[in-house]
């Protein structure tokens, strides 16, 4: 049985050391380090996977989606669209007294009843309701717009047609995930184990506190996570005590390393990009535009939903579009207000959240 140990690795810190230790226990040509361009990555992120190279001796495999094909057959899909179904807006029903819900029935009388097993309210539709084809106009935008650019992030919101969000997180399955394991698989069929290390802790988030540290997949794949034990501080200290350098990113007050921005990102290192590296989300502005043009309903935002804006914006798109919301995260308060000192705060120096100025 040859064993080959695939190593995700991300310009983290993480991945850094989940590599290191890899190299550690396992022979080289038994390791293959693979990294998966999202194509919204940070420069710093790719002169970092060089500096690993250099500094580990090993190639690292770069791995990146494609999906010139999806976006074909989109294209044909928008050309023919000649549905022509509607789409309504409704209201809950209730009895003459206007508190009593009308329960909703079948066709035999009996109440219906949704997965939990609760009795559903009768709703009823209001309004014109909209058509939900695509419009002439639309299709015509949508097809100038709609053409593979070779960035996998922006070819993929293009393809959907909008920006991933928390709920439909398809950037990381898409661009990530399922570049990872195909390329796994790939190495399954010619006749390798594969052992897939993925650096991975508990203390990261609610999501991975269950993490395992190792599965047994099927098929010829095991995952193995080395990490799941360790807190952000272990790492830095592994790292520093094999002389590896952290990822200059940390040092200039980022949490974390990947897509800038994540649509995961919090108020503050919006901010802090924004300040930063204000050429990222002036390119994510211009894909704003670009995904729009390829949208039906002729918007789309990269952040979806930012509860505390303040004002009454006059629409959904001007209200969470890349400028508004750098805007409100330089405000304090919920965003209802500008913090002068935040205004000041000219970026000079190392701002590590991880305490790495020392
Ligand atoms: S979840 Fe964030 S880091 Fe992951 S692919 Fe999506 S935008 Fe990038």
């Amino acid at each position: 049985m040859t064993i080959r140990h695939v190593v995700s690795v991300s310009g983290g810190k993480d991945s850094a050391a989940t590599l290191l230790i890899a190299l550690e226990r396992f022979s080289r040509e038994s390791i293959v380090p693979i990294f998966c361009d999202t194509g919204n990555e940070h420069q710093a992120v790719y002169e970092y996977l060089d500096y690993l190279e250099l500094a580990l001796d090993i190639k690292i495999t770069r791995l990146k989606a494609n999906f010139d094909a999806e976006i074909a057959s989109k294209r044909t899909f928008i050309a023919r669209d000649r549905r022509t179904r509607r789409e309504y807006d409704t209201v809950p029903v209730f009895e003459a007294d206007g508190k009593t819900p009308v329960l909703k029935r079948d066709g035999r009388g009996q109440v219906v009843l949704n997965k939990k097993g609760e009795p559903v309210q009768k709703e009823r539709k209001t309004g014109g309701g909209r058509l939900v084809r695509w419009t002439n106009k639309a299709k015509r935008r949508a097809l100038a717009a709609l053409h593979p650019s070779g960035n996998p992030f922006l070819d993929l919101c293009m393809w959907k047609g909008r920006f991933p969000s928390r709920k439909a997180q398809f950037c990381t399955e898409q661009l990530k995930r399922d570049i990872a394991v195909s390329f796994q698989l790939e190495l399954i069929a010619q006749g390798y184990t594969v052992v897939s290390w993925q650096g991975v802790r508990r203390d990261e988030s609610v999501k991975r506190r269950d993490a395992l540290k190792f599965e047994v997949v099927g098929g010829g794949l095991y995952i193995y996570r080395p990490l799941v034990e360790w807190s952000a501080a272990d790492v830095f200290a592994y790292c520093t005590a094999r002389n590896l350098q952290p990822n200059p990113l940390y040092r200039q007050g980022m949490t974390r390393v990947g897509c800038m921005y994540c649509i995961n990102a919090r108020k503050e290192e919006i901010r802090e990009v924004a300040v930063r590296f204000p050429e990222h989300p002036a390119r994510l502005a211009k894909w704003e535009e670009i995904v729009s043009q390829c949208s039906k309903r002729g918007f789309s935002t990269f952040f979806h939903k930012v509860d505390d804006l303040s004002g009454s914006p006059p629409s959904i798109y001007s209200r969470c579009k890349m400028e508004t919301v750098i805007e409100w995260s330089r405000t304090t308060r919920g965003g209802k207000q500008f913090s002068l000192l935040e205004q000041l705060d000219v970026p000079t120096a190392c701002s590590s959240a991880y305490g790495l100025c020392e």
